[in-house]
């Protein structure tokens, strides 16, 4: 009989410390969450089609007639697309 006395009291003191925890206000919480950086800018390379960051991509070349700038992945891409397209 003990027993399960001293376990219901444990487990009410348990109750009620979790809830004074939950309760209280958000300044006592310990840190802040510090924002996310801003989404880097993906890119598609014109040989496989592969998007990647624009900071990765290896090469890019300017198209003769819209201006539109081309990304590639790697140098052997960069390469291969030259070869097909001059
Ligand atoms: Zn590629």
């Amino acid at each position: 009989m003990r027993t399960i006395l001293i376990v219901l009291l444990i487990l009410i003191l348990g109750s009620w410390y979790l809830r004074r925890n939950e309760s209280r206000p958000e300044t006592n919480r310990p840190q802040q969450r510090t924002p996310l950086p801003p989404a880097e800018k993906m890119v598609r390379c014109a040989e496989c089609g592969i998007y990647l960051p624009a900071s990765e991509a290896r090469s890019i070349a300017q198209t003769g007639t819209t201006g539109t700038p081309l990304y590639f992945c790697c140098d052997a891409h960069h390469n291969a697309f030259q070869k097909r397209h001059v």
